[in-house]
């Protein structure tokens, strides 16, 4: 098994998993849907229109609640 040639400092550590929570800060990636214009999670199926890679995917206004996200 391959060792570490030296030990990583605490300060490089830190640093390295700091990232995982300044990620979790920043807001959801959102798109614009195609099909209505409603804004949705990227790579995500638009939850207005069920739209999704040029196909319906779900049914329509299967959440009316999202409708203003
Ligand atoms: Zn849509």
């Amino acid at each position: 098994m391959a060792l570490p040639k030296q030990k990583t400092p605490k300060s490089k550590t830190r640093k390295r998993r700091t990232q995982a929570f300044v990620n979790r800060l920043r807001a959801p990636e959102l798109a614009r849907c195609p099909r209505c214009g409603s804004l949705h999670l990227a790579h995500f199926a638009c939850p207005d229109c069920g739209w999704y890679g040029g196909k319906q995917v779900t049914r329509e206004n299967r959440n009316p609640q999202n409708r203003q996200l």
